[in-house]
């Protein structure tokens, strides 16, 4: 195809302008994420799980197509053709200058011309698809309808098309000139508008899927005595400026929030566009309140840390160092009122404990049931937590458990003194109270085993995770399993029951056992020796919270519909005899649901107390 001298000019001048403004929004936005504070204890850490999940999540689009099958097969496809594209976007912008990199007369160009036009075949398809199921089927999870979207898809059309109809032509005739004039002009339109649009993923995700923190949904450490957490522009990192500005806005995270789908304010993709809309406004040296304006407060304090919305984003998005960041603010600030945030607090630094219970009514349980005190010579330390401790249907846990360790002749004995962990402080925001709950935890642990660090064993995977992972803010975690994860390791020596007459239970998958542990086979695998396993229309990764955790159980009244109703509901539909649960929180969540959503409640036990039933007395 030969050029004439005024064409190349003119196509010199359209792609710098087109360059031009590319930058021009770009780079506003590269600014404002390098003059975020560093993340303070972010390391980069082990390579190769990085590279594993930019393989999985970018280049294979795993994560998306496993969400959303349909969607996201033709967002993959879309995506692997703009890969496929990029050599022959090299190519047509070198033949208007004469110097084509590619030929269609044999070799590798002839091959590779065909198998762009083949992707091209497939974009021009799915992105059809997307924009008739954005515009016309308009799943309620996408949100406002941006007609830039509409631009965006109609260019890329126009892309492949311009493509396929100039390979379809003779370059030298007039209309293969022209194919090649209309491929040229959708790209440099196309171009600037990416960093205008929420197509601004297409430069930032891949950086923010690589560079994600580690752990599943972890709180950051503070930076020190002066960092109250999330208040002003001026305590945004550049991992949350980074991950705001990657967002796609296509409403996953919104889809699987039991907060938003049971009525209330918060939208965890509202949370995160509410801090890009903070950073584009204010900056990150600003010290105008995150709060207000751009994200709300009640929103914030109506999470439960479920996780969900972190478990399906596709670009990496981390949602509760975010909500948790501005908690910290609120409430390390002063600045959050709530009487229940207050009674509870009172309750945990006065009593040792969240249910606002006298400690001494913790030693009147050990010694009524007649648990060893732990020594340093025990294989475990059972850990009983709050609900363990001070709760009567988490205490009949408790004693499920026990019976179960005394069959396996496991030894154990429990902490003389044992305070809350800290677990709802942590995730209301209440670092001072957190921290000092772990300090005074750890020294207790000190006091009685020296020598040896103690194996804790909990009934509750907040106590297990909290433990485990948050009590590093306090100088160091311990070595702690779920009760399930060690019924698991035992099943061979557990009770079984056969015959087509098995009781059926329906599992629920507690948040901090599965999407925080990625405990999921455990439990099932114990109480499949003696039911019949079924599985709730939300089940593992995909399950839905009970509305206990982030403290929401000590918040007081709900907003728009109990999450737990939803949940109870959903558990009574599937026609079981029993809901078995592993966490003492959702049990007492579903105490009250199930005899609210239905007149003959399933039975509600933890899956300790399934086990126990088959061993003898
Ligand atoms: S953690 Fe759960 S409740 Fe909180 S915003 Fe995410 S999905 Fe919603
Ligand atoms: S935060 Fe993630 S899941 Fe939520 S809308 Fe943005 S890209 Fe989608």
């Amino acid at each position: 195809m030969i050029f004439s001298p005024a064409e190349k000019i003119v196509l010199a001048l359209l792609i710098a302008a087109s360059l031009t403004g590319f930058w021009l929004r770009l780079g506003p936005v590269v600014r404002i994420i390098r003059a975020a504070k560093p993340d303070a204890g972010f390391h980069i850490g082990a390579i190769v799980p990085r590279v594993r999940r930019f393989v999985w999540e970018v280049l294979l689009q795993g994560k998306v197509i496993k969400d959303r099958p349909v969607a996201g097969a033709a967002h993959a496809l879309v995506f692997w053709g703009f890969c496929a594209f990029a050599l022959i976007t090299m190519n047509h912008v070198a033949t208007g200058f004469g110097l084509p990199l590619l030929t269609r007369s044999g070799g590798f160009g002839a091959f590779y011309f065909g198998l762009a036009a083949v992707f091209a075949v497939a974009v021009a398809v799915s992105i059809s698809y997307l924009a008739f199921r954005r515009y016309l089927l308009r799943p309620v999870w996408l949100g406002k309808l941006a007609p830039e979207s509409g631009i965006i898809a109609a260019l890329i059309f126009i892309l492949m098309v311009t493509y396929l109809g100039g390979l379809a032509t003779d370059e030298s005739t007039l209309t293969g000139h022209a194919f090649w004039w209309g491929h040229t002009l959708a790209l440099l339109i196309f171009l600037p508008l990416i960093p205008h649009t929420k197509h601004l993923h297409l430069v930032l995700s891949p950086l923010t899927v690589f560079m994600k923190r580690e752990g599943f949904s972890d709180i950051p450490k503070l930076a020190g005595d002066e960092d109250f957490g999330l208040v002003t522009g001026k305590d945004v990192t550049q991992l949350d400026a980074l991950q705001a500005f990657s967002c796609v806005e296509c409403g996953r995270c919104t889809e699987h929030c039991p907060a938003n789908n049971t009525g209330k304010v918060l939208n965890p993709k509202e949370v995160i566009l509410g801090l890009r809309s903070y950073l584009r406004a204010e900056g990150t040296a600003s010290e105008a309140p995150l709060l207000g304006v751009h994200i709300s407060e009640e929103a914030i304090f109506q999470c439960t840390t479920c996780g969900a919305c972190e478990q399906s984003c596709p670009v990496g998005i981390q949602h509760l160092p975010d909500i948790i960041g501005l908690r910290r603010g609120a409430v390390n600030t002063g600045a959050w009122e709530d009487p229940f945030g207050t009674k509870l607090f009172l309750a945990m630094e006065r009593n040792g404990n969240s249910l606002g219970m006298a400690s001494g009514e913790r030693m009147k349980f050990i010694e009524k049931a007649g648990l060893p005190i732990y020594d340093g010579t025990q294989e475990y330390c059972l850990w009983l937590g709050c609900m363990g401790a001070y709760d009567p249907a988490g205490r009949e846990t408790v004693q499920a458990l026990v019976k179960i360790l005394r069959h396996l002749n496991i030894t154990f004995g429990v902490l003389r003194k044992e305070k809350c962990n800290g677990d709802p402080a942590r995730r209301l925001g209440n670092d001072l109270l957190f921290t000092s709950l772990a300090e005074e935890n750890l020294q207790t642990i000190d006091g009685v085993s020296k020598d040896k660090a103690p194996k804790f064993l909990s009934i509750c995977p907040h106590c297990v995770r909290t433990m485990s992972t948050d009590w590093q803010e306090a100088g160091r975690t311990v070595e702690i399993e779920h009760h399930s994860e060690l019924l698991a390791r035992y099943a061979s020596q557990l009770p079984s029951a056969g015959g087509e007459t098995r009781e059926k239970v329906v599992y629920h998958d507690p948040c901090y056992l599965g999407r925080y542990r990625g405990v999921y086979d455990e439990p099932r695998s114990v109480l499949a020796q003696s039911v019949e396993v079924v599985e709730a229309p939300r089940n593992r990764e995909k399950s839905f919270c009970c509305g206990a955790g982030g403290g929401q159980m000590f918040l007081g009244e709900e907003k728009g519909e109990r999450v737990n109703i939803t949940r109870a509901r959903e558990l009574t539909e599937t026609g079981a005899e029993t809901v078995a649960a592993a966490c003492p929180f959702c049990a007492s969540m579903f105490r009250d649901a199930l005899k609210a959503v239905s007149e003959n409640p399933p039975k509600l036990l933890d899956i300790a107390q399934i086990v126990a039933r088959g061993l003898e007395e």
